[in-house]
This record gives structure tokens, C-alpha cells and sequence, in this order.
């Protein structure tokens, strides 16, 4: 059991969480569980989203698992039934499945005279289908979705969405142009959803992690010795609170924005949580 840093009761609410078998959105639906939520656990590896489910039903909450393609309609049509059956309505989604691709990636920060004959993936290298990948993911990925469980919110009192934006959609990191623009497009998108479902009731906000250290990416962070790689310098240079975030961090957040006692009059935000990366120029 995680302590929970805010009470915000969501007993009887059916919370649908995509992506959950990941590290952010599984964590997210631990917590959603201990304020009470039913939660849909979905992903498309269906093994992930098992064991996020199993721990939160070991741990007292009410969860299930649904293997889910958010990029395919049928997928998520059949996930909705299902959820509305063992569950119930969706009152609260949480569009958390996203992500990067190396397709989409250019190997250097920086062009240099040479890099388009040399062994390097520069800009023009990237992969057409590896950016379509990302676009697809993150964007199509969280439209689809909240076409099919936002349905169940217009005949409802106090339903929300939550998207998961990024620190590069403020401004773009170097090397990820295609991740940089999907999630750009998901902040440009969590406004649109906010004015479009305002007259229905439904709240549409969003989340933008900074740079959080987890036990997965630890290892890339900081050499054996403990000292930070290269690009973890960077990072601690350019959040102003000179650390990372614990993804635990991202908990307040999360049941602030659904808390519709404390943030009702609140939609279309997208709330870094970041120790000052997007407020900083780095001068
Ligand atoms: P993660 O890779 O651990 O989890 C993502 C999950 O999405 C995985 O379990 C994966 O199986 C699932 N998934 C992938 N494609 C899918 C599909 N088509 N249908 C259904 N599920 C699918 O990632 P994470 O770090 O937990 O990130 C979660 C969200 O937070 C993402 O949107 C990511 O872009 C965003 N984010 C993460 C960070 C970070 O520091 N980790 C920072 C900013 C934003």
C-alpha cells in the first residue's frame, strides 16, 4: 500500500486506465484503487496488465485486467462492454498508454556537415512509419479511447479525463521530434476535449511529467559509482530543484485533478510536475 497524499474519494467510480500495465499508469492505478475507484486495468500486453491487477485486488482494492489495443477501435468497443459488464460505466479515464520509438529518433542532438553519408540516423534518416508509430500512440492512442469510454460520462455527474502530456511538449527535447510533436498535439488536445465537453460536465485536464527516476531507468541515469551519466547532467541542470522526481510525486497530482471538490472549476490544464524544467530558460 502506497500512502496517498491527498483524500480524494472515488468510491463508486469505475476508473478505466490505459496503459496500466506500464510503470507511471500501473502505479496510477494502484492509487485510484485506494481511494476507492474500481479500476480497469488495460494494456496491450496483457501479462503486465494482470499483475497490476492482481496486486491491487491482493491489496484489498477492486481491479480487473483487459487486454486492450488503444490504437484499434474494435479492441477498445470490445474492452468498453466487458468493463460496463464486470465493472460498470466509466466515470474516470485515464489515457496513459504512450511513448517514444528508436525509429523516430536521431542519433545526435545537433546536424553536423557529414552526418547524411556517415553510419548516423540523422533527420533525414528517420523512419516514416516510426514516426507515424509515435503519432499514432500517443495521439490516436488517447482520441480513440476517449471516443469510446467518454460515451458513458454525458448522462453522468462529475466524470474527468486525464492525458499524460510531457515536458516536450512545452518545447521540444532534442533527438525526439515525432514524441516532442504527439505530445504537443496531446496538450493542444486536452483543450480542445476541455471546451468541447465544458456544456457536458466533463472535465478534461492533463499531466506533464518532468524527469522522474525509477527503478527501470535508474541504471541508465547514473554510473556504477553513482555519479550522473552525461545526460543525466543535463537534466539535473535544467530543473531548477537539482533532482529527479519520485514517480510518487505524480500521486497529488493525479487526485487533485479528479478531486472534483477541490478542482472542479478546473479544466484544459496541463500541470507540470517537474521541479521547474518548464519555467526555466536555463539562464
Ligand atoms: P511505460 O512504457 O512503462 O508504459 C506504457 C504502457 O503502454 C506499456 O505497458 C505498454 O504495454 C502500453 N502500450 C503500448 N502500446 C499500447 C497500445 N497500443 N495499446 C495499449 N497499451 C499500450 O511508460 P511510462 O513511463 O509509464 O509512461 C506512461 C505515460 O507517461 C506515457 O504516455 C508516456 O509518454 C508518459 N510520460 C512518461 C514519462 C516518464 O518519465 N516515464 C515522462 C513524461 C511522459
Amino acid at each position: 500500500m502506497m500512502k496517498l497524499p491527498l483524500n480524494t474519494d472515488l468510491s463508486g467510480k469505475v476508473a478505466v486506465v490505459t496503459g496500466a500495465g506500464g510503470v507511471l499508469c500501473g502505479m496510477f492505478a494502484q492509487a485510484l484503487a485506494q481511494a476507492g475507484a474500481k479500476v480497469a486495468v488495460l494494456d496491450l500486453n496483457e501479462e503486465a496488465a494482470q499483475k497490476v491487477a492482481d496486486e491491487i485486488v491482493a491489496e484489498g482494492g477492486v481491479a480487473k485486467a483487459y487486454k486492450t489495443n488503444v490504437l484499434e477501435k474494435d479492441s477498445l468497443i470490445a474492452t468498453h462492454e466487458a468493463v460496463v459488464a464486470d465493472l460498470g460505466t466509466c466515470d474516470i479515464l485515464i489515457n496513459g498508454a504512450g511513448g517514444n520509438n528508436p525509429r523516430a529518433t536521431t542519433d545526435k542532438e545537433y546536424f553536423e556537415h557529414g552526418d547524411i553519408d556517415a553510419d548516423t540516423i540523422s533527420f533525414f534518416d528517420l523512419d516514416t512509419s516510426g514516426v507515424e508509430f509515435v503519432f499514432n500512440l500517443n495521439f490516436i492512442g488517447t482520441l480513440l479511447p476517449t471516443q469510446i469510454f467518454a460515451q458513458d460520462m454525458v448522462d453522468k455527474e462529475g466524470c474527468n479525463i486525464l492525458n499524460i502530456s510531457s515536458m516536450n511538449a512545452f518545447t521540444p527535447l532534442t533527438k525526439i521530434p515525432a514524441y516532442s510533436g504527439a505530445k504537443a498535439a496531446i496538450s493542444n488536445f486536452t483543450q480542445w476535449l476541455a471546451v468541447h465537453f465544458s456544456k457536458a460536465g466533463i472535465r478534461v485536464n492533463a499531466i506533464a511529467p518532468g524527469f522522474f527516476s525509477t527503478k527501470q531507468n535508474a541504471k541508465l541515469l547514473f554510473n556504477e559509482d553513482g555519479t550522473p551519466t552525461p545526460r543525466t547532467g543535463k537534466i539535473l541542470a535544467a530543473t531548477p530543484m537539482g533532482r529527479f522526481g519520485e514517480s510518487e510525486e505524480l500521486i497529488g497530482s493525479l487526485l487533485f485533478l479528479l478531486n472534483n471538490d477541490a478542482a472542479g472549476f478546473i479544466t484544459g490544464v496541463v500541470l507540470p510536475v517537474d521541479g521547474g524544467f518548464s519555467a526555466y530558460s536555463g539562464v
